[in-house]
């Protein structure tokens, strides 16, 4: 039986990391190119999330993360705009956002309503407070290697960190596979493991014998968003597999019109052949909020002119 990946008890020690160096800003302040620290001038990390319309599972996410930001200490700000809020409006308050002094995260929920040109808005914010790794700055750091100083995307960070708590910070000589070629997980996760020096291959619906090429993967990352397709034989004996899907099945035994959360792997299956796995629920997902506060905390320590923290 393999080992478990916890990934609650991971996310609840980044937030703790979060707090402490969240207390630290507020003792140190700012430090002034020259000046030295100016004690009077605390520093609060300041959190902004704008979400445009009423999708309930973004709200849910929303409040998720407005939730965590408070616990961690953090000035959180949350801009709920209409549906039919119009492009200009919210570039608007994008740019509003980018100029104020106290905010040094800004987090656009998706997906936005038809009408509004998502990429348009995501490429509006200021990139040193991009805290989603979304914009072509930060998304050309990561591609060029620069990750200590790119904001990388939270679930792929967040994955990278289960990783490493596994399998050390150096992957030298280890063979990964990245179902999945998404902006938000694939690529970034991808350009991660080759970072931490990954032989690395990208998998995708165009693939061919996904399963011969998913069992050469030391490391086994799944983003593809489609329930338990990676079944226990295509992992191989030992490797370290991470979940990163999150769907939504039925679940009859639970009762009439119950449903249940899995993930892209068959867990059941394929805990008997890895090393160590994520579960879904529990895996991947809690990590997500984790490290878009730990972004947001190295976003305000840069800003106030201090050392970038680790995790
Ligand atoms: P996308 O839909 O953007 O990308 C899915 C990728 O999977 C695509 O590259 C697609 O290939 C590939 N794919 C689809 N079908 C197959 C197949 N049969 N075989 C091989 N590859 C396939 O999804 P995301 O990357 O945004 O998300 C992936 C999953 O991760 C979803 O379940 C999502 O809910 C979850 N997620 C979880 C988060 C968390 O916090 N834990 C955060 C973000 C996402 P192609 O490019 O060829 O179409």
């Amino acid at each position: 039986m393999s080992t478990v990946i916890d990934g609650r008890k991971t996310a609840a020690e980044v937030v703790e990391k979060v707090k402490a160096l969240t207390s630290d800003l507020a003792a140190k302040g700012f430090s002034a190119p020259g000046l030295g620290v100016v004690p009077g001038l605390a520093v609060v990390p300041g959190l902004a999330v704008v979400i445009v319309g009423e999708d309930p599972a973004s709200q849910v996410y929303v409040a998720n993360k407005s939730r965590t930001a408070k616990e961690c200490g953090f000035h959180s700000v949350q801009h709920t705009l209409a549906a039919d809020t119009g492009e200009a409006d919210l570039l608007k308050l994008i740019g509003e956002l980018n100029a104020d002094p106290a905010i040094h995260g800004i987090l656009v929920q998706l997906p936005l309503p038809g009408h509004i040109d998502s990429g348009k808005v995501i490429q509006a914010i200021a990139p040193e407070k991009d805290v989603d790794g979304f914009t072509y700055v930060n998304v050309g750091k990561l591609g060029a290697g620069e990750s200590t100083t790119a904001f990388v995307p939270c679930t792929p960070a967040g994955s990278m960190l289960l990783i490493e708590r596994v399998r050390g910070r150096d992957l030298s000589g280890l063979n990964a596979v990245v179902i999945g070629r998404s902006n938000i997980v694939g690529k970034p996760m991808a350009n991660l493991l080759l970072a931490a020096n990954c032989t690395v291959t990208v998998a995708h619906s165009r693939t061919k014998d996904l399963a011969a090429l998913a069992r050469t993967a030391d490391i086994l990352v799944a983003a593809v968003g489609r329930p338990e397709m990676v079944k226990g034989d295509w992992v191989k004996p030992g490797a370290t597999v991470i979940d990163v899907g999150i769907n939504r099945i039925p679940a009859p035994e639970k009762g009439e019109g119950k449903t249940r959360l899995v993930g892209d792997v068959d867990y059941a299956q394929a805990a008997e052949v890895a090393g160590a796995i994520t579960p879904v629920p529990g895996g991947v997902g809690p990590m997500t909020i984790a490290m878009l506060m730990a972004n947001t905390v190295v976003s305000a320590c840069l800003a106030a002119g201090l050392a970038r923290p680790e995790f």
